[in-house]
């Protein structure tokens, strides 16, 4: 699009990660190992009708990308009815949720019919017993169920998120490849990030994308890159393929990070705006809403916002000496919107 609303560094607002709610049903060790959180308060929680209007002055200004993430976003009451009135936006050309499927078996059906292009479902292990000691919760089956009941809606380009974690699921590489290939879905592969909520981060916890590729390349032979074609160069995830044509990726963010083509910026469910996974301090758009500014006063707010917006936090954090968790847990309380449950995935 010519008209791109850039920033400082060139890069165009294109694309939203919408944070419906705080809450979570699951407790990864990697996200949120803590006993006890501080919530939002529930009177910040915006409603939908806020939602669909700042997503909406959004795609004004050129955002045409909106995922809805959380927190787990089916732990957001009638999510179906906001899934349906942002994809009533004609600017919003891909509509995505990033879910851990707990709930998703529930919701697959109602989610498609009301709108939902694509969905990423977080599985980070094949193995029942794993999933209880590292997000404390015995559900696995429910999550496989989500998994199929996604396929069987007919929601195409189903990818699978997989959080690698040294001493943890580092041995099921090639596992999670094979089930995405016998379920019709993608895996990608996360490197450990140090975001907020990441208490118990240490960088050997850190299995690289090199590592993953020579892991899996002992095992499957030559792996090619897959350049995009007329695609998505600005997505996170690197795509590789197989020698037999399966396909997979993986996100770097923290041996290859990827700021100088990010487009993405988050709100949080009470409304506010970061500009940066790893960004100190996000912009309250959920006071002026409730003023009542005007769409237009609003757009400004964004346009402005956006023009100076020079963040890198990961490029940033490769520069750290001694890298450890970047917030600890004092911090965190002191708060909710450095946790990584709070500012969406
Ligand atoms: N609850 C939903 C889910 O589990 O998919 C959406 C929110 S969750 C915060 C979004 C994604 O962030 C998940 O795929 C999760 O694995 C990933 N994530 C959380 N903490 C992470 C970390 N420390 N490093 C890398 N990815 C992380």
């Amino acid at each position: 699009m010519s008209d791109a609303l850039n920033d400082a560094l060139q890069r165009p607002l294109a694309s939203l990660r919408l944070s419906v709610t705080d809450r979570c049903n699951l407790r990864c060790r990697y996200c949120m190992p803590e006993d006890e959180y501080v919530w939002l308060p529930r009177t910040s929680i915006l409603t939908f009708e806020e939602m669909e209007r700042l997503t909406g002055v959004f795609a004004g200004l050129g955002v045409h990308k909106v995922r809805l993430t959380g927190g787990e976003p089916l732990l957001r009451h009638d999510l179906p009815t906001l899934v349906a009135m942002i994809a009533h936006n004609p600017r919003i050309r891909d509509l995505a949720m990033t879910t851990n499927g707990l709930l998703l078996a529930k919701h697959a059906a109602a989610l498609r019919a009301a709108g939902l292009q694509r969905l990423t479902v977080s599985l980070d292990t094949l193995r029942p017993e794993r999933m209880l000691a590292f997000a404390k919760s015995a559900r696995h089956a429910d999550v496989l169920e989500g998994v199929a009941a996604a396929r069987d809606t007919g929601f195409a380009n189903l990818k699978l998120n997989t959080v690698v974690i040294r001493g943890f699921n580092d041995d099921e590489l090639a596992d999670l490849i094979e089930f995405g290939r016998r379920h019709d879905a993608e895996v990608r592969f996360i490197e450990y990030m140090d975001v907020g909520g990441a208490t118990r981060w240490s960088m050997d916890q850190v299995v690289s994308q090199r590592e993953m590729l020579e892991v899996l390349a002992r095992r499957y032979g030559p792996i090619e890159p897959v350049h995009p074609i007329g695609g998505d160069d600005r997505a996170p995830a690197e795509r590789f393929r197989l020698a037999d044509g399966t396909t997979f990726g993986i996100i770097a963010s923290v041996t290859a990070p990827f700021c100088r083509t990010c487009d993405r910026s988050r709100i949080t469910a009470d409304g506010t705006w970061f500009l940066c996974l790893y960004a100190a301090r996000g912009i309250d758009l959920r006071d002026p809403l409730r003023r009542g500014v005007s769409d237009a006063e609003l757009a400004s707010l964004i346009r402005e916002t956006w023009q100076g917006r020079s963040d890198r936090g990961a490029e940033e954090r490769l520069g750290v000496a001694d890298r450890g968790a970047l917030y600890r847990i004092d911090s965190l309380r002191a708060d909710p919107h450095r946790e990584m449950h709070t500012r969406g995935g």
